[in-house]
């Protein structure tokens, strides 16, 4: 039976009822399916973090490749499903919370985790402040496997100087290397979502650039892309310095005053926030 029959039959079994609010989407396509986990690159050594199992087919994917599936879902209808889809296998392991809430370093320790995938195909309405949450709290995961939609996934892998590139790409490509996996047509989920999604892959690995103050680097970013249109130095007036240390803070790490924080590399933004610290402190 295909994929789609399958969570169809399911859905009208257990007489679910799909919640726009909640970015009820689920993937019918096997073929994006394995392309997914693929990607994960799962084996017997490694474990796997899912957010929003929805009826679990994800989910049974990746526990026959790998050690252990934790699997987070928020609404209360999925688990007694996922309890059914899911009772053939003994390493899944379902947690009943919003991912937002969940405390990701505890659940690791607590689950024993080790060798640590992030995948998932996930509610769209929530795709930034999980990243933001899971990269700010510096889980121990090797990798990072999501479907999102199209547009912020182009957001995550834009360069400087694009209109894609924000602070998203590089609080991302501050703490990955980030690469597309495929484009998701709305036709591969039932019920089809209005928006175009692609999947995409981001490998953790240390920063590559000295960053003084991390806070500090992400404040100067905020700042920057909080008022794209406006030069540096307006877009960095508000961070506190007097202004004859931020015309300093210019010269000294040699960027243009007049240049707008959507032209800047990462490495350059480094640069600035580590000046702007030496006169904070
Ligand atoms: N994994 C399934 C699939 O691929 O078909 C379902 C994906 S569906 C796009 C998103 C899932 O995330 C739904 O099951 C939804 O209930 C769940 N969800 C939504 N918000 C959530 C949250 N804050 N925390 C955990 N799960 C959430």
């Amino acid at each position: 039976m295909s994929l789609a029959s399958k969570t169809k039959e399911i859905v009208k079994h257990f007489e679910f009822k799909f919640s726009k609010s909640l970015g009820q989407n689920f993937l019918i396509d096997q073929n994006i399916l394995n392309k997914i986990v693929d990607a994960a690159e799962l084996d017997e050594n490694s474990t796997a973090i899912e957010i929003g199992p929805g009826i679990g087919v994800l989910t049974q994917e990746m526990a026959r490749r790998c050690k252990k599936v934790v699997a987070i879902e928020i609404d209360d209808t999925l688990i007694p499903i996922l309890n059914e889809t899911l009772a053939n296998f003994e390493n899944i392991k379902i947690v009943h919370n919003d991912a937002l809430k969940v405390d990701f370093n505890r659940l690791i320790e607590e689950e024993g985790l080790e060798n640590i995938k992030l995948v998932a195909n996930l509610p769209y309405y929530v795709t930034t402040p999980i990243l933001t949450k899971v990269l700010m709290e510096k889980l121990p995961l090797k990798s990072i496997i999501v479907m999102i939609q199209k547009e912020v996934a182009d957001r995550i892998v834009a360069k400087p100087g694009s209109k894609e590139y924000g602070s998203l790409s590089i609080l991302v490509q501050y703490y990955c290397d980030v690469q597309k996996v495929c484009r998701v047509s709305k036709n591969c989920f039932v019920p089809p979502p209005k928006v175009e999604s692609s999947v995409i892959k981001m490998n953790l690995r240390p920063p590559k650039y000295n960053v003084e103050d991390e806070d500090l680097f992400f404040n100067v970013v905020r700042h920057a892309f909080n008022m794209r249109r406006k030069t540096l130095w307006n877009a960095l007036k508000p961070i506190g310095l007097r202004e004859e240390d931020l015309k300093e803070v210019f010269k000294l790490s040699g960027i243009d005053e007049t240049r707008r924080g959507e032209t800047l590399s990462i490495e350059e933004f480094a640069k600035l926030s580590n000046t702007i610290y030496t006169k904070l402190k």
